[in-house]
């Protein structure tokens, strides 16, 4: 391995894309199988340092960073507003993360066009059904 030096972009992005659908599968596989879940981030920690590649930020309030378990908002995370501040406690490990409120609001402006996009996706599905 070269040391400290930058991987490449490209391999960064791949890296990147790796991560994503980790967490995305973590996120799935919650419910059913948390310690599985635990297990994709560790798997994603390893690609991020392997890679020199930050864990994309859309996922940043998804794991602790105490003891880099899966959060899951209302199962074993805790998400709270204080002032302006975000406050995101890991039941795991009793950690408390501090994310300014800033920064929420455009994770939560994406996520609500998500939404839109789904629930057009919906509708779609229904129409259909409809011309049966
Ligand atoms: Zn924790």
């Amino acid at each position: 391995m070269s040391r400290g030096s930058k991987k490449p972009k490209w391999m960064r992005n791949i890296a990147k894309e790796r991560m994503d659908i980790l967490f995305t599968l973590a996120m799935k596989e919650f419910p059913k199988n948390s310690s599985r879940s635990h297990r994709y981030v560790e798997i994603a920690r390893d690609i991020s340092k392997k890679y020199k590649a930050k864990i994309p930020q859309k996922w940043s309030r998804s794991y602790c960073k105490n003891c880099y378990k899966f959060l899951f908002p209302g199962k074993n995370s805790n998400v709270r507003l204080i002032s302006s501040e975000v406050h995101i406690k890991c039941h795991e490990c009793d950690n408390v993360m501090i994310v300014p409120y800033k920064k929420e609001k455009k994770l939560k402006r994406r996520s609500k066009i998500n939404a839109h996009i789904i629930k057009e996706r919906t509708n779609e599905q229904i129409s259909f059904h409809n011309n049966h």
